[in-house]
């Protein structure tokens, strides 16, 4: 990808990837937020929607203004969230990373309390737990009243991003292993601009094709786990014979 020299390329060559990934839409076949908002809350979140669209809004603010119009008990929030299913492949991907020692992150605009407890539901908490983590918008149940907060974007930064994809990944990327980002959607964008290798689907692929930024598409966690498997193959008789940054 643009952002990747030559010498970073050499130099990240045989090293594990840090896998980043994002969950709704990704995970999940639906967006959780998009799921929560429709069921419980005034319909108004969709103007709220239209502004970040249309770029007006970053991901923070409409998800501040957004989460405010939910009104509901728990045990409808809890309906809504456990009625969510997840990428049938996606534990077995979680195994994989862990085979082959690449950190799995989930950074998600979304609110931790629901993914832990879509991931919990799918039996999947534990194959996610190690070596794994979770970058997500926090939330707090209140009554009828959801209340979001956003400690992985104390500083506002330049997108307006509930959780900024980029700056958490640019983080990451002062060591030396290359950056791996799997994701769908608008919130995104950001994050495959500063990835070396990047697996995208719906709108995602639709931006990364219109900037003429190279990734990968794919369906499922199966696709990506098959082309991670076929470019870091280690064993001296299937030797990578592509190294993953110089695809990028
Ligand atoms: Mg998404
Ligand atoms: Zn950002």
């Amino acid at each position: 990808m643009s952002n990747s020299s030559p010498a970073r390329e050499g130099a990240k060559r045989d090293i594990a990837p840090i896998v980043f990934c994002d969950f709704d839409g990704t995970v999940t076949p639906l967006d959780v937020t998009d799921q929560i908002l429709t069921q419980l809350a005034h319909p108004s979140w969709r103007e709220i929607e239209r502004e970040w669209m249309l770029g007006l809004i970053g991901s923070r603010e409409c998800l501040e203004r957004q989460i405010a119009l939910v009104d509901a008990p728990p045990e409808e929030l809890h309906a809504v969230i456990d009625s969510i299913t997840i990428d049938p492949h996606f534990s077995a991907f979680c195994r994989f990373t862990r085979r082959r020692r690449m950190p799995l992150y989930i950074v998600s605009d979304g609110f931790d309390y629901v993914i832990h407890r879509v991931l919990k539901r799918a039996g999947v908490a534990g194959a996610f737990r190690n070596g794994s983590r979770l970058f997500a918008s926090a939330l707090r149940v209140e009554g009828h009243r959801l209340l979001p907060s956003f400690p992985h974007s104390a500083e506002p930064c330049e997108h307006g991003c509930a959780t900024c994809k980029a700056a958490i990944i640019r983080h990451h990327s002062e060591g030396r292993q290359p950056i791996v980002f799997v994701g769908d959607g608008m919130s995104d964008r950001f994050a495959v601009e500063v990835a070396d290798l990047a697996f995208a689907k719906r709108r995602l692929l639709a931006h990364c094709r219109e900037s003429g930024i190279a990734c990968h598409p794919f369906e499922t966690f199966k696709d990506v786990q098959g082309t991670l498997e076929k470019l870091l193959a280690p064993t001296p008789a299937r030797r990578c014979r592509q190294p993953v940054a110089a695809l990028s």
